[in-house]
């Protein structure tokens, strides 16, 4: 399997965060902060986007960025540690693709492709969602999908309808 290293031990892994309840602004900046340690750490995010729900219609519009970090954490210890943020944060996992204080999603792990049960990477629908493709071709525009070789802005330029609105850079 590939191991997603940039180099020797570095990987780079870009994480999406999204919320739709409470005050949004401040639970994506608590996330960010909870989420950082010496093992995983935030390099650049992207800016602010304003986006309309997919799937769940009926639910107020989320603020979503991307957060791109190196890591020394295998993908299962890190998607251990996002569910930890989450639950710290209050998450309560009701209806899917309902309603939420916070929801953190691996998007990439390096060049990694893992299909398990409790963690497909590449995300699997990643790659239809303007409000994560929006903010990852604002990071990384010519970075290339490990399963389709396409890039971050080809995908996004191939996208149609959904808005997200990028309201500000942090
Ligand atoms: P969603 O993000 O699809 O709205 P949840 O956040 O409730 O739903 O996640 C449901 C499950 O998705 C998690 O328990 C996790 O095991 C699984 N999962 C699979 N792939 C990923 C991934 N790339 N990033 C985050 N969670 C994932
Ligand atoms: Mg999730």
């Amino acid at each position: 399997m590939a191991s997603g290293r940039v180099d020797g031990t570095r990987r780079l892994v870009y994480l999406g965060l999204g919320s739709n309840l409470g005050d949004r602004d401040a639970q994506l900046r608590r996330a960010l902060a909870e989420l950082e340690s010496p093992k995983l750490r935030l390099l650049r995010t992207s800016g602010i986007y304003e986006t309309e729900p997919v799937g769940f219609r009926d639910q107020g519009w989320f603020l979503n960025l991307v957060g791109e970090f190196e890591t020394e954490l295998f993908p299962k210890q890190l998607l251990a540690r996002m569910q930890r943020v989450e639950r710290a944060m209050g998450r309560e996992r009701t209806v899917k693709n309902g309603p939420r204080v916070i929801d953190i999603d691996i998007l990439l792990y390096g060049t990694s492709v893992i299909r398990a049960e409790e963690l497909e990477v590449p995300h699997p629908r990643y790659r239809e969602r303007r409000f994560t493709l929006a903010p990852l071709a604002e990071l990384a525009p010519e970075m290339r999908d490990p399963v389709t070789g396409r890039t971050m802005a080809e995908m996004l330029g191939a996208l149609k309808g959904q808005t997200a609105r990028r309201r500000s850079a942090e």
